[in-house]
């Protein structure tokens, strides 16, 4: 049997929410509703230097202007740490992770060694099998995931299709830095489990993250959400979007006196398209939003277009 569906919108609260942001977080909660399901609110704020309070309050208030609606409390990441600390202490336990006593000048080698070999860098191993008895006096560990060596990591994406990596190409990540904080993609991965996730929406950017993060999932023992990686959003001109082509926050939009249901219906269609219809009530693009509609090249955003609405 099929459980119900969770989704989850995972912003990093380093500025404000952006048409891409938007976007995603639209697709979101038009899967959620559209399957009867939940659509769950992360901010992701592990990154103290770069989170700030007020982008939190940017992200809720475009969110709730734009009549997105999540369900339950917003989970934050940070507050989450020592759950994240734990789940690495359990894999280490298990002998799924071990520490890691590379000194940052070893790290610096590895990473030219690829470059003048004219490959990404990748970590070697070397502590995988080793004794952490003869670890070098005055370096702190990290802890590593126990990655497999052979064989291949497989993502079936609803919008990418069948995604492979050679698992030789894949280094044993960080999970736990020396200073004892959680990765990125550890906290995300222990986070998706905790809260029920089972379908991630996200940036296509975040594609080879899938890979590591499913990585995550086997060595946990954890079932790995379904995963939808949406094509980034371009500019008309083609280049990857930025502020010059008017894509600001959306409270700009606000301000400027659209109306959400304007704003929605352009979101919906960067990417999105049932047949030639471009007018959608919000019934109707519930009832119509499919995973499998999305395409797979670069959704062009056109601020002329949007100005036009
Ligand atoms: N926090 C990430 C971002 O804002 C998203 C992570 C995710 O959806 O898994 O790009």
């Amino acid at each position: 049997m099929s459980s119900a569906v969770v989704t989850r919108f995972a912003p990093s609260p380093t500025g404000y929410l952006h048409i891409g942001g938007a976007r995603t977080a639209l697709f979101n909660w038009l899967y959620a509703r559209h399957t009867g399901g939940k659509m769950l609110l992360r901010i992701e704020d592990t990154d103290r230097e770069r989170s700030t309070k007020g982008a939190i309050d940017a992200i809720l208030d475009g969110l709730t202007w734009l009549g997105l609606d999540w369900d339950g409390d917003v989970v934050f990441q940070f507050a989450r740490a020592e759950r994240h600390r734990a789940v690495a202490e359990e894999l280490l336990a298990a002998g799924r992770a071990y520490h890691c006593y590379a000194t940052a000048e070893e790290l610096t080698q590895m990473r030219e060694t690829a470059r003048a070999e004219g490959r990404a860098p990748r970590y070697d191993g070397r502590w995988r099998d080793r004794d952490p008895s003869e670890a070098p006096a005055g370096v702190k560990p990290v802890i590593r995931l126990r990655a497999p060596t052979e064989g291949e990591t497989v993502v079936e994406d609803a919008v990418q299709g069948r995604v492979t990596w050679a698992n030789k190409d894949l280094d044993d990540l960080v999970l736990l830095r020396s200073d004892g904080t959680p990765t990125y993609m550890l906290a995300v991965v222990v986070d998706d489990h905790d809260m029920g996730v089972t379908q991630v929406i996200r940036g296509d950017d975040h594609l080879t993250n899938a890979a590591r993060q499913s990585q995550i999932f086997s060595a946990l023992g954890w079932d790995v959400p379904r995963m939808a990686h949406i094509p980034l959003i371009h500019g008309a001109d083609g280049a990857k979007l930025s502020k010059r082509h008017g894509a600001l926050g959306v409270e700009a939009y606000r301000d400027l006196g659209y109306l959400p249901a304007a704003l929605r219906n352009y979101l919906v269609r960067l990417g999105w398209s049932h047949g030639d219809q471009e007018v959608f009530s919000t019934e109707e693009m519930i009832a119509a939003f499919d995973l499998g509609a999305v395409g797979r090249s670069a959704a062009r955003f056109d601020f002329a277009k949007l100005a036009n609405l």
